[in-house]
């Protein structure tokens, strides 16, 4: 078997395991496999294993995937989620090619996505992707921005609004990363409360999938357990 079938095999019995001891249906939560900086073999291969979902961080290296992938395998229905930040003049090719957005935290991008999505697909699936943690980075939006911007994304006809997304600071402690992951259920939480409905919590990646399943995560998104360490292009 070749490591990545191996890999994949690891993490969802992992998922399984942790989705037992914490009490939850392993089948309410989905594995993306974040397969940014490796090649369209790659994700060939994890398809070829069973992987339907993947997610991707930047624009021109996911179409370059896709397209790859459509002459070797045009058989293959691979769904696609953006889970990179946005900058405006990348929208465009953005609802034209993904089926789930991950990181939206601004109404300008969200109204931007919507109005070019190609009115023959779907609405694109929409997390929005929250500040927690009071982290330094500078994406994702402010908690108490939540409902807001969650009300004005559920009306936009282009999209439809699934739940939120966070990547909280990096830590190697379990009870430090279940408390950051406690915040983006509880603001989950507050919008179905308002009204707002919401399906997915989108958290969890290779150091932290299991507090995620601890705390309520739907979505994982895994890149180096599966695909390896990555090595970045400067
Ligand atoms: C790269 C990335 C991941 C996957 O990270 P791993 O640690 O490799 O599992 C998940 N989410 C986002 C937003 C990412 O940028």
């Amino acid at each position: 078997m070749s490591l990545i079938s191996d890999n994949l095999q690891v993490v969802r019995a992992d998922l399984s395991a942790c989705a037992d001891k914490f009490g939850r249906d392993p089948k309410e939560i989905s594995l993306l496999a974040v397969s940014k900086t490796f090649p369209a073999g790659a994700v060939l291969e994890a398809a070829r294993n069973g992987q339907v979902c993947f997610g991707e961080n930047y624009l021109q290296e996911a179409i370059e995937k896709m397209q790859e992938l459509q002459r070797l395998a045009p058989e293959l229905q691979l769904e696609w989620h953006f889970i990179g930040p946005i900058q405006s003049n990348k929208t465009r090719q953005i609802a034209e090619n993904f089926s789930w957005v991950h990181a939206v935290d601004r109404e300008k991008i969200a109204q931007r996505l919507s109005d070019q999505r190609p009115s023959e697909l779907p609405a694109i699936n929409i997390c929005l992707q929250v500040n927690i943690s009071a982290e330094q980075s500078k994406s994702g939006v402010e908690p108490a921005q939540v409902l807001p911007l969650a009300r004005a994304v559920a009306a936009m006809p282009g999209l439809r609004l699934r739940g939120l997304m966070a990547v909280p600071e990096a830590s190697d402690d379990e009870a430090t990363q279940r408390a950051a992951f406690a915040q983006l259920r509880k603001l989950q939480e507050n919008l179905l409360e308002q009204g707002v409905p919401v399906d997915t919590l989108s958290m969890g990646m290779s150091g932290d999938m299991h507090a995620a399943i601890a705390e309520g995560s739907t979505m994982l998104r895994i890149g180096s357990a599966i695909f390896g360490k990555r090595t970045y292009a400067e």
